[in-house]
């Protein structure tokens, strides 16, 4: 049995931010190469704390989609991950024995050198007939005086692909250093410019500021009075939505398994979990929000306080993918990134077979079965708030310097709108859902949420909400 981990930043406030990890994820799952594909991020649930816990395997292979190695893939996501790592990750990527699994972490997905297959790919799609007797290649990285590693790999692909042959010139430019985007007109003498972004996805830069920089005015751009006469840029879309990047995720996945043939296991203690939860489904069972009622064979799930409504006043939801994007907002509109806050959305319910109902619960409330099963067996660690304020690098470091005062204020805020216990405040849990009430779910540990608050609190800036 293996599981593959895909491990995304997600955000506190942009509901989108998360969309192309679950993306890749469904692609990955529908090949039926792995026994589950499971998502985790820094600032969404399940989050980097708790996702090795989620995972059904002993044998898991942990894959950063980011576009560039740096700050979040050598330092955030290993430390909170507890890989017992810091700093770049080796070729081979770094393998530990944690807790029973096999937990092996490869480089990001943008630095794999089939990359520059789908910058090839990206380039076909802008200009299907491009030639080296005329067209130019440029591939457009973001650049930053703080990550030398994201130009790099800039650089190494231009050089695979000047050496393919299939360019009159490639060439390695940049938004924010030398040599810059802007200067593309003095630098690129070919009349036909292919410009592929090395961009994760679609957003500000992609649409506003390179199209901005470059003088385009669309997907075709004819310029006709440049230093090097006329010429016309084709403007692809950014390399990380490309769905070739599913096969690289593949490569990485394979390559980090390396000699080895032998899955892993069952993981026993999460195997245990989930018979608990479907026993309990069995006989109806509702906890934090949401009803369970088995159905002819099938179980029907529904926000609580919809009990009784007639199913046709109801929306009606037949996959795990339906109940997570119907849930994943709040009845405003607004973004959950924390799914125990009592915000869930009424007005659906959602018919499931066995192996879609632990899906969909996944969804609904990521790692609350296991950390709750792990609580009902007085094996859940709460993590103390000074703990994990020391923990914090970079921007959150400062949360360090808050009082318990100011901590308390901004969780009783944060929190009083939660679900969960606090046991990480010294809060008791003696029973949970497990054991019919269904509001008890524990927190172990301050989730990002609550820290990017406290932050804020430090910082006076607190009243727009988290970032
Ligand atoms: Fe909920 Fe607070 Fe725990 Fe975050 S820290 S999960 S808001 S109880």
């Amino acid at each position: 049995m293996r599981s593959l981990v895909l491990i995304g930043h997600g955000s506190h406030l942009n509901g989108e931010s998360a969309a192309a990890v679950y993306r890749y994820a469904e692609m990955i799952r529908a090949r039926g190469l792995y026994d589950e594909v499971v998502e985790g991020y820094w600032k969404e649930e399940p989050s980097l704390r708790q996702v090795l816990k989620t995972t059904a395997s002993t044998d898991v292979t942990v894959i950063p989609m980011f576009i560039s190695e740096g700050y979040f893939t050598e330092t955030v996501i290993p430390r909170e991950m507890g890989l017992g790592h810091q700093g770049p990750v080796p070729p081979e990527g770094v393998a530990r024995v944690l807790g029973g699994r096999t937990v092996r972490y490869t480089l990001p997905y943008g630095v794999h050198p089939s990359m520059s297959d789908v910058i090839l790919a990206r380039a076909h799609e802008a200009l299907p007939d491009s030639s080296p007797e005329d067209t130019a290649l440029i591939v457009l990285g973001h650049g930053t005086t703080r990550n030398e590693n994201s130009n790099k790999i800039v650089y190494q692909n231009a050089e695979v692909l000047r050496q393919s042959g299939q360019f009159a010139s490639v060439h390695a430019l940049f938004l924010d250093e030398d040599p810059k985007v802007g200067t593309w007109p003095e630098m690129v003498k070919a009349p036909r410019v292919v410009v592929v972004p090395f961009f994760a996805s679609e957003g500000w830069h992609t649409l506003e500021t390179i199209p901005e920089d470059m003088g385009l005015e669309g997907a075709v751009t004819t310029f006709t009075d440049n230093p090097h006469g006329q010429q016309t840029v084709y403007y692809a879309k950014p390399v990380g939505t490309h769905s070739a990047v599913a096969d690289v995720i593949l490569h990485l996945a394979e390559e980090a398994a390396g000699a080895s043939t032998s899955d892993g296991d069952t993981e026993r203690v999460h195997d245990a979990a989930w018979s608990v939860f479907m026993d309990r489904a069995r006989q109806g069972l509702r906890f934090g929000e949401v009803l369970v009622q088995p159905e002819s064979g099938v179980f029907e799930l529904r926000h609580a306080l919809d009990e009784g409504r007639p199913g046709h006043e109801l929306q009606t939801l037949v996959t795990p993918e339906g109940v997570r994007d119907f849930t994943r907002r709040d009845e405003g509109g607004h973004h959950r990134p924390v799914h125990t806050l009592r915000n869930m959305p009424r007005g659906w319910r959602a018919v499931m077979a066995q192996a879609d109902l632990v899906r969909a619960v996944q969804y609904l409330y990521p790692a609350v079965i296991e950390e709750t099963y792990a609580q009902s067996c007085h094996t859940l660690r709460p993590t103390p708030w000074a703990t994990t304020a020391r923990r914090q690098t970079g921007i959150y470091a400062r949360v360090q310097k808050a009082t318990p005062e100011q901590l308390e204020e901004v969780a009783a805020d944060v929190c009083g709108g939660c679900l969960r216990t606090r046991l990480w405040a010294g809060e008791k849990l003696p029973q949970t859902f497990f054991d019919g009430v269904p509001g008890a779910i524990p927190c172990a540990e301050a989730c990002t949420f609550l820290v990017a608050e406290v932050r804020e609190e430090v910082a006076g800036k607190r009243g727009g909400g988290a970032s």
